[in-house]
């Protein structure tokens, strides 16, 4: 054996070394036989299959989740054959039956006429950051979801009636639909507020959201805390005749709640007035004259003695 040979094995044991005491697994796949012609040993660490069980492409498919399998399978053999190096991220099986998020990196070892003659790449585990990721995501939804609540009441805010009541005008607009509106507001909440204190007052807010939460029929209706002491019910569908009776139901739910107000006018129940709006949108027609005609009319159910419901007359401001 001369110095050069035993030089180069001595390279080769280093570079075997350093591809096993890594933490990603190298493999090598031979083209023509899409056999296994190396992998790395710690796959067995990670995945609990000896490596002497990797014979085959096929060994390489079975090991992976169902719903992975078909894409990861055909992404990766389209692009060998293209000569293209490559990428994926997917979940492989355990031994003991749980999932490994892998990502696998890929390069193509050509021949000189362009053809695959071999793969070789390394595996990742990845399910560290996988996981951190579906956290993130998580949070983001949680995010969301809370930036359309009311933080007092749990009904939808503002911002979410808005986007819904766009949404909903649009589509009322193209289906030539009615679509409702109930304002509502309680009545002397400023004397609840003196007689009780602000903090009453606020578990009063959160009663009244929960009695009106029954009003609600169906995924496309929306009861949202306007702002303040004041709530709307937005009714996609619902003609005049429904609307009126669906105000009257929301002052209904609020009476039965059976919250006392010692400090209000004549009654010793707190009580809601609701002014209503029913329209068919036509092209052109805007958003905030509908609803200054249905808070108009709501001042005149305060005008008229307060815990009532106007669902007629009225011009808007
Ligand atoms: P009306 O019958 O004409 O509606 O009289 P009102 O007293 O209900 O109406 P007004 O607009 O004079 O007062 C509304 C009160 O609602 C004033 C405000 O302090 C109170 N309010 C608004 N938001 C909140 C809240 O989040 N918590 C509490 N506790 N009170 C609130
Ligand atoms: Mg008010
Ligand atoms: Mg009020």
């Amino acid at each position: 054996m001369s110095i050069e040979d035993i030089l180069r094995e001595e390279d080769a044991g280093v570079y075997k070394t350093l591809l096993e005491s890594t933490r990603a697994i190298p493999w090598k796949i031979d083209w023509a036989t899409l056999r296994f012609a190396y992998i790395g040993p710690q796959i067995e660490e990670l995945l609990g299959w000896a490596p002497q069980s990797w014979q085959t492409v096929q060994d390489w498919a079975d090991r992976m989740h169902p719903e992975d399998r078909e894409w990861v399978f055909n992404f990766c053999v389209s692009q060998s054959q293209a000569g293209i190096d490559h990428e994926a991220d997917y979940r492989a099986l355990r031994k003991d039956g749980e999932f490994v998020w892998i990502r696998d990196v890929v390069h193509v070892v050509r021949n000189p006429d362009g053809t695959p003659n071999a793969l070789i790449g390394f595996m990742f585990d990845i399910s560290e950051r996988k996981r951190t990721e579906e956290r993130l995501l998580d949070m983001q939804r949680e995010l969301e979801e809370l930036s359309f609540k009311d933080g007092l009441t749990g009904v939808a805010n503002r911002r979410r009636f808005d986007l819904v009541m766009e949404r909903e005008w649009r589509q009322a607009q193209a289906d030539r639909q009615p679509l409702s509106v109930v304002v509502l507001d309680i009545d002397y909440f400023k004397q609840y507020n003196d007689h009780y204190g602000h903090l009453e007052g606020d578990e009063c807010l959160k009663r009244v959201a929960a009695a009106l939460s029954g009003i609600v029929r169906g995924p496309r209706d929306l009861l949202c805390r306007f702002g303040g002491e004041e709530f709307v019910l937005l009714m996609p569908d619902a003609d005049a005749a429904t609307a009126m009776a669906l105000g009257w139901r929301c002052l209904d739910l609020v009476d039965k709640a059976l919250i006392p107000h010692a400090g209000a006018g004549d009654g010793k129940r707190l009580t809601l007035s609701a002014g209503v709006n029913t329209l068919v949108p036509a092209e052109g027609d805007d958003i905030l004259p509908f609803i200054a005609l249905a808070d108009r009319r709501l001042y005149m159910a305060k005008e008229r003695g307060r815990a009532r419901v106007v669902a007629e007359g009225g011009v808007p401001a």
